[in-house]
């Protein structure tokens, strides 16, 4: 394989190729934030009229999906939300089009959010990181899915608070899968599984303590299940770090958003995007930050 071989014998071809195709999954990745939840909540409320014997004919909370009767992750065709123009080929070029047209829609003229670009710049230069992290191997393409969904859960914990169970346990299995047939990724099968037994329980445990003292839920059960699929993919010995590492933030942003935002305290901040964060973190400076606490532990 003449694409395999030049990808593998060149490092700055390798992370070129990975930061476009970072880019343009980045752009099917701002669709699936968009839509998922929305494809999710008519799900539920489907299961909920059935299982009521009512007639389903409670709209959409979103007034640009209740006007489709289909609405999935291919359909409706991408289109602008105020004035249901067709995005074109030309227009959906990662962060080019959005500069191209002045991050307006070229129809109406109506603002495009900026975070569309912003997600596929970040997802470009995130799957960047990771090929020259793990070069050209199989296991760069175990790890890039992995940090696209990371990315997806941020956003839609941000957006709704709420992790998909639809993206957290197909992400456990993967890791597990990644670590048996060992792709390279240097954790044993049994650390996996043990990351994700242990990933579970622990959140699983602060929930319920914090619950029974405090009569509040501090997070949600998707935290436990992205926690156990961040075990399952770097062992149980990333637990930790990752959990200090996503509290730390966590209490900083949260600090600073009720001092200097002047955010509602008792609105509980979701905790998946600082997890996610987290573990992307441990994934591609995991080592080095490991041996830099031990040695700051130990002296
Ligand atoms: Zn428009």
């Amino acid at each position: 394989m003449a694409i395999f071989e030049l990808l593998s014998t060149s490092t700055p071809i390798l992370i070129t190729v990975c930061v476009i195709l970072g880019m343009l999954v980045g752009s099917f990745l701002n669709v699936v934030v968009y839509r998922m939840p929305i494809m999710l909540q008519r799900d539920w409320k489907q299961q909920c009229c059935e299982y009521l014997e009512i007639e389903n004919s409670v709209p959409d909370n979103n007034s640009s999906s209740a006007k489709f009767n289909v609405f999935n992750l291919h359909k409706p065709d991408s289109h602008c939300p105020t004035c249901t123009h067709k995005i074109r080929a030309w227009e959906n070029v990662p962060v080019l089009s959005y500069l191209f047209l002045g991050g307006k829609c070229s129809s109406c003229k109506t603002r495009i959010s900026l975070r569309y670009p912003c997600v596929e710049f970040i997802n470009g230069v995130t799957s960047g990181l990771v090929a020259y992290t793990f070069g050209a191997t199989w296991l760069t393409l175990a790890v890039l899915l992995l940090a696209w969904c990371l990315l997806v859960l941020t956003l839609i914990d941000f957006d709704h608070q709420l992790l998909p169970d639809d993206i957290t346990l197909p992400l456990l299995w993967l890791g597990l899968l990644v670590n048996a047939v060992d792709l390279g990724f240097g954790v044993s099968l049994r650390d996996a599984v043990i990351g994700a037994i242990a990933g579970y329980l622990v959140l699983w445990s602060f929930y319920w303590i914090f619950k029974l003292v405090t009569g509040k839920e501090g997070m949600g059960y998707g935290d436990f299940k992205l926690l156990a699929a961040l075990g399952a993919w770097m062992g149980w010995q990333n637990l930790l770090p990752i959990i200090i590492l996503s509290s730390l933030v966590g209490a900083v942003l949260g600090l600073i958003m009720i001092v200097a935002m002047g955010r509602d305290k008792s609105v509980p901040m979701p905790f998946g995007p600082f997890l996610a964060g987290a573990g992307f973190i441990m994934l591609i400076w995991g080592s080095q930050l490991n041996s830099f606490s031990l040695n700051t532990v130990v002296g």
